[in-house]
């Protein structure tokens, strides 16, 4: 790990009714007050964000957009504006997930827009990348996250990049219980942090399967600064074991 602090990004999906977010928020902050070991972020669904934003206040988890649009206001019907994110005290948000580009129709252009559009206003993106398996199996893991990332970030300078994050999803690795192997995916990784300037300073976090017992052994990678994780992130003990978990390996 690279950063000071390995970061637990929790995305909730389309997972929690409002009771269940903020009984999950009450219930981490039980297990965990005092976590200063780990950064954490829940990203909860748009409809639970105000609610979960009050039940968080003033302790150190952090709030997320799942997505977010690449305009402030105006005619975009069913979007969510990043004045909205910022009104709910959500200073996160996740761009580029595999699940918006396969099923929401993302494009790289449009993924780049959003980047602009969250540093301009303050929200610290995570842009995540990611290859599919029939990529994978044909060797084309490289040239695809290394396009993804580069289309990502086009425009940008090196110290806006460096506020960032990005994550590595391999496709095939989410939800599917088949997590990459650490070392695999930090190669993967050290060859995004290198092919725009800007990222050797930010966090890189792998996602795909990630669990708290398999979390230790992907932070303890050189590249590898934390997690995006689906899943494992839905219940408070499992979210509080994988922070725990990414802490020890420090
Ligand atoms: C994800 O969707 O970002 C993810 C990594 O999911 P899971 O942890 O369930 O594989």
């Amino acid at each position: 790990m690279l950063a000071e602090r390995p970061l637990v990004a929790g995305n909730w999906k389309m997972n929690k009714l409002i009771a269940e977010a903020t009984d999950f928020v009450r219930e981490l902050l039980a297990l965990a007050p005092d976590f200063e070991a780990v950064d954490a972020v829940v990203f909860p669904p748009f409809t639970a964000l105000a609610a979960t934003g009050e039940a968080l206040a003033g302790s150190r988890l952090g709030l997320g957009g799942q997505t977010m649009c690449d305009n402030v206001s105006g005619a975009f019907t069913g979007e969510i504006s990043p004045l909205m994110l910022l009104d709910c005290g959500a200073h996160w948000v996740i761009l580029g997930h595999s699940e918006r580009r396969a099923y929401n129709g993302e494009t790289d252009a449009a993924i780049n827009r959003k980047v602009h559009t969250a540093l301009r206003l303050g929200i610290t993106p995570i842009v995540a990348v990611g290859e599919s398996a029939e990529d994978h199996a044909a060797g084309r893991t490289h040239d695809h996250v290394v396009r993804q990332t580069t289309a990502a970030f086009e425009g940008l300078t090196a110290d806006d990049v460096a506020r960032c994050v990005v994550a590595y999803e391999p496709i095939w690795a989410i939800g599917t219980g088949l997590s990459d192997s650490p070392p695999a995916a930090n190669r993967v990784m050290e060859q995004i942090r290198a092919s725009v300037a800007g990222l050797e300073q930010t966090r890189i976090l792998y996602g795909g399967s990630v669990k708290p017992e398999n979390i230790g052994a992907f932070v303890a990678q050189p590249h590898i600064d934390g997690a995006l994780v689906g899943g494992a992130s839905l219940s408070a003990q499992s979210f509080y074991d994988l922070m725990v978990n990414a802490r020890a390996q420090e």
